[in-house]
């Protein structure tokens, strides 16, 4: 299996390499065979990248908003028209089930490119009437900006970051994670043959080094991270060295709380999909279940049954509906987390082993694990396991588990499952996060905010919120009459 790309980085409009960069192995999570070799940026490049991405903002930013709406809606008809071609490669890429890639990575971007291109001509200021003067307003591009990626999601956030960007007239310059470098380089190349002038989309490849300086360039004029709280922490450390605004979207311990009343079967399948899809490795992921009191034991047995019933295995194999971790870095993490819960008498209802499956004896796969009875204080309910482990919490009281949902640093997502509609609106009110669901669980259509409260984040992506993060407001005061000055 290769997926060999023509070079590391795509920048200026071509594809580029520096042999002298650190060395950056891709490998298949399914096999853990080499799939790709990489070099890492080195500063000089970021240097340059950043010098010409710089010189080309300024011409992309004099064209009208049709007119850079029209490159980006182009974009998304060429990744839709290479779907098939790009969902394998973030499969390779991230070893999620081709089930999953085929309509959640490529097609997310498609759908954010088209949404910024139609909306980039309506990217406009107000008009303040004062008397016979007036002030109108500019939302102007803040300039370059640069993006750095988690695994996850490569394709997706790449195009989340960049979209909003691009539409308002930046330039943008895109670090992958080190884990999953391809996908972003296809992006780069389409956005290039859909009409977008060189300079203005740049890939570049590397480690934390290089996310710590494009953090910290003076040439640059925002930085968004989607990754954990500790990068955050030092991503916007390092930005505050030049006052660069930023945008966070980091780590969750999510609630989803299930009330007596609900559709069962819905809230199981809501709550499998937000702790067992990308093989639990979603940031919003609902990995506290709580259940209310008289449902709770034949939600844990029905849970049990459909859990048992996931398909895992080849990702490449459309039937499979889960494939490996990450890595086995990652898988050893997620076992040592599933040993704590264990430890501390959580009871195991099913999974909790790693799988080994024939002809993928390097892959990192585990079986998606249940566990019931979990206490607030336990490991497993307070900390970000990213892997497909749920735990599920029984409640007595509305008020108690809003308490219990929002005892935690991070605010990123919750969701409740109730056909009482009174409750559901109250329950969300009460809950601190920023992207919520009642009766579903983890859709995030580009047409809605997305982003954390808390430790989880700051700004938000997708929607016509995301514009405002990637421009400034010039407010500009317009005098009719003659300066009524003392001196
Ligand atoms: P990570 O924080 O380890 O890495 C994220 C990115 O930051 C990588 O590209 C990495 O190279 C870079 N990086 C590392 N150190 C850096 C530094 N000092 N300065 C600048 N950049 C640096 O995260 P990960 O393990 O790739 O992803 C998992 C985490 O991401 C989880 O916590 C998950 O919840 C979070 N996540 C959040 C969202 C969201 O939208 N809120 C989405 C996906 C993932």
């Amino acid at each position: 299996m290769q997926a060999q790309p023509r070079a590391s980085h795509h920048i200026n409009g071509q594809f580029h390499e520096t042999p002298d960069g650190a060395p950056l192995d891709v490998s298949y999570p399914a096999t853990g065979d080499i799939i790709a070799r990489l070099h890492a940026a080195t500063p000089e490049l970021v240097d340059r990248v950043v010098a010409e991405a710089r010189a080309a903002q300024k011409g992309w930013a004099r064209l009208t908003g049709s007119e850079r709406g029209r490159v980006l809606r182009r974009a998304a008809d060429l990744i839709r028209a290479r779907n098939a071609e790009i969902s394998r490669i973030e499969t390779l890429d991230t070893g999620k089930a081709l089930q999953e890639t085929l309509v959640a990575d490529a097609a997310s971007a498609a759908d954010c490119l088209e949404y910024f291109g139609g909306i980039a001509a309506a990217i406009t200021g107000e008009t303040v009437n004062l008397g016979d003067d007036f002030v109108y307003t500019r939302r102007e591009p803040l300039g370059v900006c640069a993006g750095i990626g988690a695994w996850n999601y490569p394709m997706q956030i790449a195009a989340w970051k960049a979209a909003p960007a691009l539409a308002a007239g930046n330039a943008f310059i895109f670090k992958p994670s080190e884990m999953t470098p391809l996908t972003a380089l296809i992006l780069a190349e389409i956005l290039c043959e859909a009409g977008l002038p060189n300079g203005v989309f740049n890939v570049i490849q590397g480690f934390g080094d290089i996310g710590a300086a494009l953090a910290a360039h003076p040439g640059i004029d925002k930085i968004s991270l989607t990754g954990s709280v500790p990068t955050g922490s030092k991503v916007m450390g390092a930005a505050a060295t030049t006052l660069k605004d930023v945008t966070m979207e980091l780590g969750g311990k999510s609630p989803l709380i299930v009330f007596a009343d609900a559709d069962l079967e819905d809230a199981i399948g809501g709550a499998m999909l937000g702790n067992f899809y990308s093989t639990g490795q979603i940031c919003s992921n609902g990995t506290r279940v709580f259940v209310e009191k008289p449902v709770y034991e034949r939600f844990v047995e029905r849970l049990q049954t459909r859990t048992e019933k996931i398909r895992i295995g080849d990702p490449l194999d459309p039937d499979t509906q889960m494939g490996p971790l990450i890595s086995m870095a990652q898988r050893d993490k997620v076992l040592d987390y599933i040993a704590s819960g264990q430890r501390e008498g959580a009871r195991l209802i099913t999974g909790g082993t790693p799988l080994e499956l024939q002809g993928f004896a390097g892959g990192a796969f585990i079986a998606p694990t249940v566990f019931a009875d979990v206490t607030d204080d336990m490991t497993i309910a307070r900390e970000e396991i990213f892997g497909p482990v749920m735990a599920v919490l029984p409640f007595a009281e509305e008020s108690e588990v809003i308490d219990r949902a929002n005892a935690t640093p991070y605010g990123l997502a919750a969701g409740v499952f109730t056909r009482d509609l009174a409750r559901a609106h109250r329950v969300i009110a009460a809950l601190d996060a920023g992207t919520t669901w009642i009766n579903t669980y983890n859709l995030t259509p580009v047409e809605a905010p997305f982003g954390g409260v808390k430790r989880s984040g700051i700004g938000r992506e997708n929607s016509m919120a995301a514009i405002n993060h990637y421009t400034r407001l010039k407010s500009v005061y317009v005098a009719s009459g003659p300066v009524d000055s003392p001196y």
